[in-house]
Order: structure tokens, then sequence, then C-alpha cells
């Protein structure tokens, strides 16, 4: 089993990769941004509570997606788990190494996504989603073969994000810079760091990453 973190800012091509590694190999995928969507669609007090947050672009408190992680970390993680979008600042590093070590897992690498932010206002300004398989399309570079049916599940429930706008997408990288790219630092002191190119064409990506993990694992 082999665990990961895919580090870098909105856009970058962080979930669409995640989904590469569960179709491929089996990982789990864990998505910090998906379980808060999750919950403000189910509309539980904690959805209620983030939805004006993530709106605005800030990001929510570390208590709330520590918690979220804690649960979904409890056994039977087969192949290992990508975390995705999580984490996002210091003290979730920190929370996120504690709760490996308890767990008697351990963390195999964090592979930085490199996008520049003028590539990053077209990703996402272009992004939408099948809400019935969370398949990640794009306008541009992965449009569905036939317009607004999923090529996965044959849904034609597409979905945009509220805050996949450029105002949002300025406030979000402003975040991105202050509290999370500090991670960067963090996790190349302690060896872990990987850095991809995350200009390159989709399957091109997916492969780099895919060398990094089979040269770490097993
Ligand atoms: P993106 O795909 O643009 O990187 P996500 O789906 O990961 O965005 O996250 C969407 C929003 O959810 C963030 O802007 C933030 O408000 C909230 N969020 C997600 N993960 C975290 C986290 N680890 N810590 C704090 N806030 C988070
Ligand atoms: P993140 O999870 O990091 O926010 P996504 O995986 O949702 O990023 O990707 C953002 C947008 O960019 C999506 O519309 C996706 O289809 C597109 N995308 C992802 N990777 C690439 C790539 N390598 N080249 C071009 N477009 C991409
Ligand atoms: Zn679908």
């Amino acid at each position: 089993m082999i665990n990961i973190i895919l580090l870098g800012p909105p856009g970058a091509g962080k979930g669409t990769q995640a989904r590469k590694l569960v179709d491929d190999r089996g990982m789990v995928q864990l998505s910090t941004g998906d379980m808060l969507r999750e919950a403000m669609a189910a509309g539980t007090e904690m959805g209620r509570r983030v939805a004006d947050v993530m709106s605005r672009g800030e990001l929510v408190t570390d208590e709330i997606v520590i918690g979220l992680i804690e649960e979904k970390i409890t056994g039977g993680q087969g192949a290992g788990f990508i975390f995705d979008g999580f984490p996002r600042t210091l003290p979730q590093a920190d929370a996120l190494g504690e709760l490996l070590t308890r767990r008697g897992l351990r963390l195999d690498a964090v592979i930085e996504m490199r996008v520049d932010d003028a590539a990053l206002v077209a990703r996402i300004t272009g992004r939408f989603t099948c809400g019935a398989c969370g398949e990640v399309y794009h306008d541009a570079t992965h449009p569905t073969a036939k317009p607004g049916v999923c090529d996965v599940c044959g849904s034609t429930d597409m979905r945009r994000r509220a805050d996949d706008n450029e105002d949002s997408l300025k406030l979000r990288l402003m975040e991105y810079y202050k509290k999370t790219a500090p991670l960067i630092g963090y996790y190349y002191a302690r060896g872990d760091l990987f850095t991809v190119d995350g200009l390159g064409e989709i399957d091109a990506v997916g492969a780099e990453i895919t060398r990094i993990i089979d040269a770490r694992c097993c």
C-alpha cells in the first residue's frame, strides 16, 4: 500500500489525477473539498456553517477538515490513500502525520503539481463535473464526447461549482500561497517532496506521477 498527498493550487489537476489512480490502482481518494460539498448538499449543520466561507474561497477551519479525514482513515484502506486538497495548512499537516502514525501508516510521497497562475484561470473557468460519477471535465482540454452527456456513466447531470469563477480563484490563490505553499518546504525538509510539471497533458502528468509512486513504493 502507498499513501500520497497531491499538493497544488486550485485547478492544478489534483482531482483529475486522483481519479486516475483510483481507476488504475484501486487507491482511495480523500478529497476534503468533495466531502465539504457533500455536507453542504446534504444540508448538515456543518455544511451550512462552511457554505459562506467556501463560496468566498477562504479555507474552512482546521478542526473541521481534520475531523473529516479522521473519520475516513479507519482501516481497510487497500491500495492506499490519495490525500487530495488536504492538508492545506501546517497544523493540518502535523495532524495528518500524527493520525497516520497512530494508525500504523506512513506517508510515502508528497507530489507537488506545478501550474502557473495564468493557466489556472483557464482551468478553473472551464471546469465542470458529472454529478453522478464525479468525472472531471473541461470545456477545452477535456470535453465530453457528446455535449452534456458523461462519457463514463451517461448521466446528463453536469455541474459547475459556484466558486469556479475568476474572483473566487484570486482569493483561493491568495490562501494557497499564504497558507498552503509553506507545506512545500515542510515536506521538502522531510525528504518527502516530489514535483511534477502540471502543465503537460493529463496522461503525461499521470505518467510522471506513476513513475514517482513506483520508485517510492514496494
Ligand atoms: P480546488 O479543487 O479548487 O483545489 P477544493 O475542492 O479542494 O478546491 O476545495 C474547495 C474549497 O473547500 C476550498 O476553497 C476551501 O474553502 C474548502 N477546503 C477544501 N479542503 C480544505 C482544507 N484541507 N482546509 C480548509 N479548507 C478546505
Ligand atoms: P484540482 O482538483 O487541482 O482543483 P482538477 O483536477 O479539478 O483540479 O482540474 C481542473 C480543471 O483542469 C478541470 O476542468 C480538468 O478537466 C482540467 N485539467 C486537469 N488536468 C489537466 C491537464 N493536465 N491539462 C489540461 N487540463 C487539465
Ligand atoms: Zn458520470
